[in-house]
């Protein structure tokens, strides 16, 4: 999941919907928590749920949702405690992944792999066919992730046999357009060039999330 940085509200809203624009500038037309991307429709979504007291308004209760992951986190947190968010934690040192499955990272301590999990159930973001928690027919959010992770495994092979200026450019350009940066992180995650292309080429990815090489480092701030 891609820490962001929301930066501060660019103006009062008078209906949350009038956020969606300004919040996809800032970072980017991409589901805030399966990480895929929505050029159309995607939904301004309240961290805490206006039905559990989330302030309806307050840009600092906004992420951005596909249809699937909002509709799957509904009104169940009642807080934003016991989990981590992508404006607040540094959200790529939560899970790790490969091909279509999303796990906790077994690295964290203990109570960190709980909270991760929490994460991952909240919006069922480990649902992939053959997993053990099958996803709906409706639910293909797991098909994104598993093309991602073929053309990211492409996309290195090409990097090791042309290590250039070009070849960075054009995998931060494929990156940006099929989403599920985390996923392009893991595959490069031995290759510090490509990871900072990747990073600066995600709008809005939290700056002080990564070391000067682009690793991830623990946010400022952030219980993570
Ligand atoms: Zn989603």
């Amino acid at each position: 999941m891609r820490p962001v940085d929301k930066g501060d509200a660019p103006k009062q809203y008078s209906h949350y919907r009038e956020a969606r624009n300004d919040l996809a500038a800032r970072i980017g037309w991409y589901c805030s928590y399966c990480e895929m991307p929505v050029k159309n429709m995607i939904e301004v979504e309240h961290l805490i749920p206006i039905k559990n007291g989330g302030a309806e308004l307050d840009w600092e209760n906004f992420l951005l949702s596909c249809k699937y992951c909002n509709t799957l986190k509904s009104d169940r947190n009642t807080s934003r405690k016991g989990y981590f968010w992508a404006d607040k934690d540094n959200t790529l040192l939560a899970f790790t992944y490969q091909s279509a499955i999303i796990k906790a990272n077994g690295q964290l301590n203990s109570s960190q792999v709980r909270i991760a999990q929490n994460t991952i159930d909240l919006m069922g973001l480990d649902r992939y066919p053959g997993g053990a928690n099958e996803p709906t027919k409706a639910d293909t959010r797991w098909k994104g992730r598993d093309e991602v992770w073929g053309a990211a495994n492409i996309s290195l092979a090409n990097w090791n046999s042309l290590p250039c200026e070009e070849m960075r450019r054009q995998i931060g350009l494929t990156a940006f357009g099929m989403g599920h940066f985390s996923i392009w992180m893991e595959v490069f995650k031995d290759v510090p060039e490509v990871r900072k292309e990747l990073i600066n080429s995600f709008t809005g990815t939290s700056m002080n999330c990564f070391d000067a090489d682009g690793n991830p480092i623990p946010r400022p701030n952030g219980n993570l």
